[in-house]
């Protein structure tokens, strides 16, 4: 573990808005894949994670990806979202989320989200929709659900797939089923910024429904069968489909693996921290001088974030300089995505912006990372009261 003590190296002053979470675990685990490497086509540390997940999550089949963007991509091939396609979502999220559909000549319908969550509104979908509509694309802001008993009913009346960009919610769930599992197909980010991590990128693609399983494993596999071949199901493999290289390699694999071994640790570590941030900025949320996030009923998040919100942005801005002065790094999050520059061009925004934007300029993400110390919380609390007082 020595050789990685030097990642945990903390400058003194700054408290940093992330960290990668390193356990400890991965040094053991990576020089066990290199060994397995020796052997050709080792794919331990993939069957293990991928089987792991659908156990965890109780999935048809689980794919680990480079990254959630290509399991988003994966799942607009899959579902065959094509030209003349419009897709539902919410404009409050990260751009992979729409360019996967983009790439494929979907237009994209932005709604309004919800302030309590930042989710979007499920009561907005319904007006959005038109007989060129073929799904609705979710995403869980900050591991705190949707709400997916809605959602599903709308989308089984209209008959439209729902896709869960479920990146930040790994170990979260909405009455109990986990997220990423509840739509046709989710997708989840080991990114070095989610809970769980494979080394810095790395994705899974979750596949609910037992009829897609053959052709997710053919695209990701470049459009061959190659995976019938190696199970001996048939003689040779060759070009049967659209497809591109989806896989994710074994040293990310490994690095995953060790994170899994230790999650149990990852989840309780940054528990603890958004508890205490909840508890110690209790009083500022009575007084109304913040809020902070809010957990509807059926939703049990996995501590991915602690934001709060300000007055407005000019509030916002200033906390984050008075913040920053103080070696604290608190960003903001998404630029709402019907004003960028490509949501203009290839999408539009259904209804009114009652929140997406206004509630996007007043929300400020705290630092909160596997292992960061008591003394980090409390500068962090310190400084926001601080400022504020
Ligand atoms: C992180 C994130 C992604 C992208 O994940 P990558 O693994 O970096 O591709 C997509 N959507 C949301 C909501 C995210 O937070």
């Amino acid at each position: 573990m020595k050789r990685l003590d030097f990642l945990m190296l903390e400058e003194q002053d700054t408290v940093p808005f992330n960290r990668m979470p390193i356990t400890g675990y991965e040094e053991e685990q990576l020089i066990y894949a290199l060994n397995l490497l020796k052997s050709p086509h080792s794919k331990e540390h993939l069957n293990r994670c991928q089987e792991w997940f659908e156990k965890e999550l109780g999935c048809v089949r689980a794919l680990l990806t480079p990254s959630c963007t290509h399991s988003l991509e994966m799942a607009a091939l899959l579902l065959d979202i094509q030209e003349g396609d419009e897709v539902i979502m919410p404009s409050y999220t990260f751009v992979s989320t729409a360019n996967a559909f983009v790439m494929r000549g979907a237009r994209i319908t932005f709604v309004d989200i919800r302030p309590d969550t930042m989710n979007i509104d499920e009561t907005k979908i319904e007006a959005a929709i038109n007989e060129r509509t073929r799904a609705i694309v979710v995403m869980h802001y900050a591991g705190v659900a949707c709400d997916m008993d809605a959602i599903m009913e709308l989308a089984g009346k209209h008959k439209l797939i729902v896709i869960e960009d479920a990146a930040q919610s790994v170990m979260a769930s909405w009455h109990g089923r986990p997220l990423g599992t509840i739509g046709a197909v989710g997708a989840i980010s080991f990114h070095e910024t989610k809970n769980l991590s494979s080394g810095g990128e790395g994705g899974l693609t979750i596949v609910n429904n037992p009829a897609l399983i053959e052709r997710a494993e053919i695209i990701c596999e470049k459009g061959t069968n190659r995976k019938s071949f190696l199970n001996g199901e048939v003689d040779k493999y060759s070009w049967v489909d659209l497809g591109s290289s989806y896989l994710m390699n074994e040293i990310s694999a490994a690095f995953l693996w060790a994170q899994i071994t230790a999650r149990d640790q990852i989840y309780a570590s940054r528990m603890a921290i958004h508890d205490t941030y909840s508890k110690e900025l209790r009083d500022l949320c009575t007084d109304g001088r913040i809020e902070v996030q809010s957990f509807p009923p059926g939703t049990s998040h996995n501590a991915h974030m602690f934001y709060i919100k300000l007055r407005d942005m000019s509030e916002r801005n200033a906390m984050m300089r008075w913040l920053n002065s103080r070696g604290i790094k608190a960003p903001f999050h998404y630029h709402p995505l019907h004003s960028s520059q490509a949501g203009r061009k290839f999408g539009r925004f259904n209804g009114v912006d009652r929140y997406t934007t206004t509630e996007s300029e007043r929300l400020l993400r705290l630092p909160l990372f596997y292992k960061m110390n008591s003394n980090q919380v409390e500068r962090v609390i310190t400084a926001v009261k601080e400022f504020l007082l």
